[in-house]
């Protein structure tokens, strides 16, 4: 059986990296992870090959031949998914689709030949068993979570890893708490199932053989959904692993009671993490408690962030606008609170209900779902109809991202977080593109970019002040380009 997997093109994003890949000579920022595993559970004797369309086209050869496209994707790649669904029906070649769009949404994919949705370790391997016996389903579905310490090694081979700006590892899904926009427990469940340390260990061993030394992406939707799993099993392990090697820092994603917990930052820190991002969504308490987010209620949500900072670890955050309790003061709300944090990378938008959520049944039941999820955070579009009235969240999200991504306002938030933030113990090494990094950002934003003054001024102090600090300085200046940009494309498209 010949197979080729397919993974769609994703959309300029806040989270594409687009416009800040460019320094670093990458085409994309995170693998198909999904796609990878799926290679895993296929069977040994089938030839299998992957296109990933964000670093390479997809060509009409490559559908030439092969008995099945299987395509995996998130809800921000539906348009690239239904245009290389349609390319592979008008060429005669099956389609078989899964991933998080085609699970949340079955029903928009009907005409595609066979749906393999939810986990896979639970639905591919019915669908291979009937190919054997020549009568595949339409559809398959998995009526409950695959133990994924069952789960097998990504097959890291299919793809160029030097094209992609980090790699990811998946240590568990699920997550303990129930926001109501949030589709990670309609998808994964509420209880965290995580793999054995040595599964982890036996994962970046074959990525740390490849040669990778940069950055990876634990892509956990919260990390520490279970705190015991990780200090008593995989800390430890990574902590292990790393010493006698170089590079390899981590990045992932955690609630915010990661701050209650000195040992667990440790042990983080410790074990190559520098960065976190937390979904903080709202500094206004009767927001949080309509979207159900109660672990963030009655914190110092700043003195968390700083907690945080000081124990070597960046925030990342996630802030939403727009819910029922909104009043127009919480745009300037917001923007002083993620100043005063200093989150730099500050990913805000509009309130949305992905299908499967809470939110989007009671939002339905009160007819005020108006049109498809987009699966794009910053993209200043909703599918819902805001209480205070679509003209007025709009103007108030368009100014405000203006003012958060404006150079000056933005490389405040840089100091601030230079300033708290502990000096990281494990750095990636450098390399050559980093090293031309420095020279590209010299030149477009040292010398091209509206930024110019900031960026030198930026500079100057880190070398004073933070030295130690300064490709942090440079990286997040960088980020900023790309941030601005973004904000730029859908600013204009609001207007
Ligand atoms: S804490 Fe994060 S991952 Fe968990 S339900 Fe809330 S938004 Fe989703």
């Amino acid at each position: 059986m010949k197979v080729l997997l397919i993974y769609p093109k994703i959309p300029e994003t806040f989270w594409s990296y687009k416009y800040a890949l460019r320094f670093i000579r990458k085409r994309s920022a995170f693998p198909p992870l999904g796609l990878l595993t799926i290679a895993a559970l296929l069977p040994d004797t089938w030839s299998v090959r992957l296109v990933d369309e964000n670093v390479d086209m997809l060509m009409d050869d490559d559908l030439i031949g092969i008995d099945f496209a299987f395509i995996s994707a998130m809800t921000i790649q539906r348009q690239s998914a239904m245009d290389v669904i349609d390319r592979c029906r008008e060429m005669g070649i099956k389609t078989v689709v899964g991933g998080p769009l085609f699970s949340a949404e079955p029903d928009a994919f009907a005409h595609v030949d066979h749906r393999v949705l939810d986990e896979a370790e639970c639905t591919l391997p019915a669908f291979l068993a009937d190919i054997q016996g020549g009568e595949p389903k339409k559809i398959y579905r998995a009526e409950s979570y695959p133990d994924i310490r069952l789960s097998p090694v990504p097959v890291w081979s299919l793809i160029k890893h030097h094209h992609y700006a980090s790699l990811s590892i998946q240590y568990s899904r699920g997550c303990p708490f129930n926001c109501d926009f949030c589709n990670v427990t309609a998808l994964f469940g509420r209880v965290p199932r995580v793999k054995s340390p040595q599964q982890v260990i036996h994962e970046l061993d074959v990525i740390y053989r490849m040669g990778w030394r940069g950055t990876i992406f634990f892509v956990d939707d919260n990390f520490i959904g279970n705190k015991k799993a990780l200090k008593q099993g995989l800390l430890p392990a990574l902590i292990a692993w790393r010493k006698g090697k170089k590079g390899c820092v981590f990045l992932t994603e955690s609630s915010i009671d990661l701050a209650d917990d000195p040992e667990l930052m440790t042990l983080m820190v410790q074990a190559g993490f520098d960065s976190v991002f937390i979904g903080i969504e709202s500094p206004d308490e009767t927001s949080l408690s309509e979207c159900h987010k109660f672990h963030n209620q009655n914190r110092n949500l700043l003195q968390d962030i700083r907690i945080i900072h000081r124990s070597g670890l960046q925030v990342m955050g996630g802030f939403i606008v727009g819910f029922d309790n909104d009043s127009p003061s919480i745009f300037q709300r917001q923007i002083n609170f993620i100043q005063r944090s200093g989150i730099v990378t500050a990913m805000v938008g509009l309130l949305q209900a992905p299908p499967g959520t809470r939110l989007f049944e009671r939002l339905s039941r009160e007819k005020r779902v108006c049109s498809d999820f987009s699966g794009d955070n910053v993209d200043g579009r909703t599918n819902i109809i805001p209480a205070m009235g679509m003209r007025r969240l709009s103007e108030g999200y368009r100014a405000m991202m203006h003012q958060l991504y404006s150079p000056r306002i933005y490389y405040q938030r840089i100091r601030t977080t230079l300033r708290e933030i502990r000096v990281p113990k494990v750095n990636n090494p450098p390399d050559w593109q980093h090293t031309l990094a420095f020279f590209r950002a010299a030149v477009h934003l040292g010398i091209l970019g509206k930024e110019r003054w900031q960026y030198w001024q930026l500079l100057i102090w880190t070398m004073i002040r933070r030295p130690r600090m300064l490709p942090l300085a440079v990286t997040l200046a960088i980020l900023g380009r790309h941030y601005r940009r973004m904000c730029e494309v859908h600013i204009q498209n609001m207007a």
